[in-house]
């Protein structure tokens, strides 16, 4: 493992090429909404999602009690376009009744992250990205989410780990960015440096470091970054 291309000069650029973007869970979303973004985008494209969260917001199911109440099949129905729909609604409402048993969502999200990451881990159906995507962007509590696009940016770039298991990848970032934050006086509090990195890994992978052709005469990391001499240099 190395960093010498310091991940904070990473974000600065990041932040410099795509700030002007919309994200859909940046600055703010209504809770509820991430938390059903966040188990329908698994295994698809968020374009899915904003379908199937169409389709929910029209029935008036955006809402924990609305969507509680719904018949199981009109739920997997309006959830269809996500894909995966029965598996997708099951979660939904192993969800709820997480929500539920622990006295609604306000007071779920409400408690500190490490017990609401532990909680929602133990829910069917929730992984480390959905966890900590929900504690970071519907709680507003520090946590780091780690996806594909997190691993080809920096490996590309020549730094992180060489495996591909999400713990490795999430305590290398923190750990170097705790240390560059402190050295450097950063000063956006760790929820926000968090919640804004990722949405940018996402907005840079999207639209500039694309898995088969990366548009890298546009990007700005170009001259730090060894995969435009190619590819085989790493990733
Ligand atoms: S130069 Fe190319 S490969 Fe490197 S980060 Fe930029 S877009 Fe990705």
């Amino acid at each position: 493992m190395s960093a010498a291309l310091p991940l904070l000069e990473v974000y600065a650029a990041l932040d410099r090429m795509h700030a002007w973007r919309g994200w859909h869970w940046w600055p703010d979303a209504d809770p509820f909404e991430v938390c059903v973004g966040a188990i329908l985008v698994q295994n698809t494209m968020w374009t899915n999602v904003e379908r199937a969260l169409d389709r929910l917001r029209q029935a008036n199911a955006l809402d924990p009690a609305a969507m509680s109440a719904l018949p199981h099949a009109e739920l997997e129905e309006l959830v269809r376009p996500s894909g995966q729909y029965r598996q997708k609604a099951k979660k939904l409402r192993a969800f709820l009744d997480l929500a539920e048993t622990h006295g609604g969502l306000e007071r779920l999200l409400g408690v500190e992250s490490p017990l609401l990451r532990e909680r929602l881990l133990a829910t069917w159906g929730i992984g480390r990205e959905t966890a900590d995507c929900i504690v970071c962007y519907a709680a507003h509590q520090p946590a780091l989410a780690i996806d594909a696009y997190t691993m080809r940016l920096f490996s590309r770039l020549g730094i992180g780990p060489q495996s591909v298991a999400y713990d490795e990848w999430q305590s290398w970032m923190l750990e170097h960015l705790d240390r560059e934050r402190l050295q450097a006086g950063h000063p956006e509090p760790p929820r926000d440096l968090f919640a804004r990195y990722h949405a940018l890994i996402v907005m840079h992978c999207k639209h500039l470091c694309q898995k088969r052709a990366p548009l890298c005469a546009d990007c700005e990391l170009r001259a730090r970054c060894p995969f435009p001499a190619g590819p085989q240099a790493r990733g």
